[in-house]
C-alpha cells in the first residue's frame, strides 16, 4: 500500500512560459466559475448536479459557444492544455464532497466559492502522462522544458502535478505515491513532550525549553504598512484618472488601467507577504519535525484558533506564529514518524492545575505569569506548568486534581485526551506500558499531501 506525498519545487520559467502559466491559471479559474454557476443553476431547478455531466456539457460547447471564443471567433481554449480545463470539474466535485462531509461531521463549513482574479490561489493541473521529469527540468505540455530549482526527491509512482503561483514565484507540486518504507521516518528519540503554545514564547516544552518564534510579521509590519499605503495611493490615483469615484468599489466588469509603477509596487508588496509566509513556514516546519522526530508522544492543547483570532490583542501574535499551521503540520508528521499526537480537550485546565500535586488554581488570570501552589508550595511558571500538565496526558488517563482546597483529595478522570488525525472516538485512558506510551501506527489514509496542506494553510495564516 503506497502513501501519497507531494514535493513542491520552485520553477524558473522564461517570460513566455510565465505568460502561458498565467493564461492556464486564468482558464482553470474561469472553468471553475462556469461549473460552479451551472451547479447552482441545477440546484435551483431541484436537480442533483453532477460534475462529470457538467464536464460533458462543457466539452460540447467549449469550442463553439461565443463566450469561449476570442475576438476573431477562434476557440482560445485550444491554446491551453486540456488538463487545465478538465481538472476544475473534479476539484469542484471534491469541494462539494468536503463541504457535505464537514456539515455531516458538525464542523463549520462553507460552500465552494467563485474564484476571483488576484484573490484566489492561481494554479492548474497536469496529469502524470502529460509531463516528464529529467533531473532538474520538467517538460510540460505547450511550454516545453522548464527549469526547476531541484530534482524530485521522492521515488515512486508519479500521480500528477500542479503548477501554482505565490507572489511572483512559480512552483510545481508533484504528487507521488511512495512505498510505505519511504513514507515512514525513523524517530531518533522516545521522549514525551507537552507543548504549551503562547504569545510570550511561541512554544514552551515540558522539557523546560522555550522556543521563540521569529516574529517576521511584527518586524515587517512597519515596512508592510508603508508599502501597502504606496500601492493604495497609486490605485487611488489611477481610479481618479479613470474617472471613477474615490474609495468606492469599481463597477462590475470595469478594468482599471494601472501604471507600471503601480504594478511594480504591488509586486514589491506581494514579495514581502511571500517572504513573511516563508519565514513562518520554515520555523514551523523545523519545530514540528523536531518534535515528532524526537518524541513518541506529543501533547498539545486544542486551541480555538478561530476564536482567538477574533480577540483584538491576540490575533496578530497568533497569526504571526501560525498556530493553525502548527497543529496541521504536527498531525501529518506524527503519522510519518509513528508519533502519537494527543490533543487535550479544550476545557482541560492545563494552566490552572499544579503540575506537582494537582491542586486547581481557579483564581488564575491571563496576567499571572507565575504562581505558587498553596498546597505543596511549588513555584510555577505559567507556561512550563501548563506544558507539564499536558505532558502527563501522554502517560495518564487520570489526572489527580481537586476542585477547591477543603475537598478530599480525589483522582478525577478527565475525558480529555483524544488521538488526533484519525477521527476516532475520544478515549479517556491512554495505553500505559510501564509508564510509557506504545507508539501507534495510524490506519492508512490516502491523499495526505504534505506540501499541499502547507500551502492551503499558508493561505490562511
Ligand atoms: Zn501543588
Amino acid at each position: 500500500m503506497g502513501r501519497h506525498l507531494s514535493h513542491k519545487i520552485a520553477l524558473c520559467p522564461t517570460p513566455e512560459q510565465v505568460d502561458y502559466f498565467k493564461r492556464a491559471c486564468g482558464t482553470a479559474r474561469r472553468v471553475w466559475n462556469w461549473a460552479l454557476a451551472e451547479w447552482h443553476k441545477e440546484r435551483a431547478l431541484g436537480r442533483t448536479p453532477n460534475a462529470m455531466a457538467l464536464k460533458k456539457r462543457f466539452n460540447a460547447l467549449k469550442y463553439r459557444d461565443p463566450a469561449w471564443l476570442d475576438a476573431n471567433g477562434r476557440p482560445w481554449l485550444r491554446d491551453i492544455h486540456r488538463d487545465a480545463h478538465a481538472q476544475p470539474f473534479a476539484h469542484l466535485a471534491q469541494a462539494w464532497q468536503r463541504f457535505f462531509d464537514e456539515i455531516r461531521a458538525g464542523k463549520p463549513a462553507h460552500e465552494p466559492r467563485f474564484k476571483k482574479k488576484g484573490r484566489c490561489r492561481d494554479s492548474f493541473y497536469v496529469a502524470n502522462d502529460k509531463f516528464r521529469l529529467q533531473g532538474t527540468t520538467i517538460r510540460l505540455p505547450k511550454v516545453g522544458e522548464v527549469a526547476m530549482t531541484e530534482a524530485l526527491r521522492l521515488q515512486g509512482k508519479i500521480l500528477g502535478a500542479t503548477v501554482s503561483r505565490t507572489g511572483e514565484g512559480w512552483f510545481v507540486s508533484i504528487q507521488v505515491e511512495v512505498p510505505e518504507a519511504q513514507f515512514y521516518r525513523k524517530r531518533t528519540g522516545d521522549g514525551m513532550v507537552g507543548i504549551d503554545l503562547g504569545v510570550k514564547a511561541a512554544a514552551t516544552l515540558s522539557t523546560g525549553e522555550r522556543v521563540q518564534a521569529p516574529m517576521p510579521l511584527k518586524k515587517a509590519l512597519r515596512r508592510l504598512k508603508i508599502r501597502s499605503r504606496r500601492v493604495s495611493r497609486k490605485l487611488e490615483a489611477a481610479r481618479l484618472a479613470a474617472g471613477f469615484a474615490p474609495r468606492a468599489p469599481l463597477p462590475k466588469g470595469s478594468k482599471l488601467a494601472q501604471s507600471n509603477n503601480c504594478r511594480k509596487s504591488a509586486q514589491r508588496l506581494a514579495r514581502m507577504h511571500a517572504r513573511i509566509a516563508n519565514l513562518r513556514a520554515d520555523f514551523l516546519h523545523k519545530l514540528t519535525t523536531r518534535l515528532c522526530r524526537e518524541s513518541q508522544a506529543v501533547v498539545i492543547e486544542d486551541l480555538n484558533v478561530g476564536g482567538m483570532l477574533k480577540h483584538e490583542q491576540l490575533a496578530r501574535p497568533i497569526s504571526d506564529v501560525g498556530f493553525g499551521m502548527f497543529r496541521q503540520q504536527l498531525e501529518y508528521k506524527a503519522k510519518r514518524y509513528g508519533t502519537r499526537l494527543i490533543v487535550a480537550d479544550r476545557w482541560y485546565p492545563s494552566s490552572r492545575l499544579c503540575s506537582r500535586c494537582g491542586w486547581k488554581n481557579a483564581a488564575l488570570t491571563l496576567r499571572d505569569r507565575e504562581w505558587t501552589c498553596p498546597q505543596c508550595g511549588a513555584q510555577h511558571d505559567r507556561d512550563l506548568n501548563a506544558a507539564l500538565n499536558l505532558e502527563r496526558l501522554a502517560t495518564e488517563g487520570t489526572i489527580p486534581y481537586r476542585d477547591g482546597a477543603p475537598a478530599p483529595y480525589t483522582r478525577t478522570a478527565l475525558p480529555v485526551a483524544s488521538p488526533s488525525g484519525n477521527g476516532g472516538p475520544a478515549i479517556a485512558i491512554m495505553p500505559i506500558a510501564g509508564g510509557k506510551v506504545t507508539p501507534v501506527r495510524y490506519e492508512p489514509q490516502c491523499g495526505s499531501g504534505q506540501e499541499e496542506k502547507r500551502v492551503r494553510n499558508g493561505a490562511r495564516f
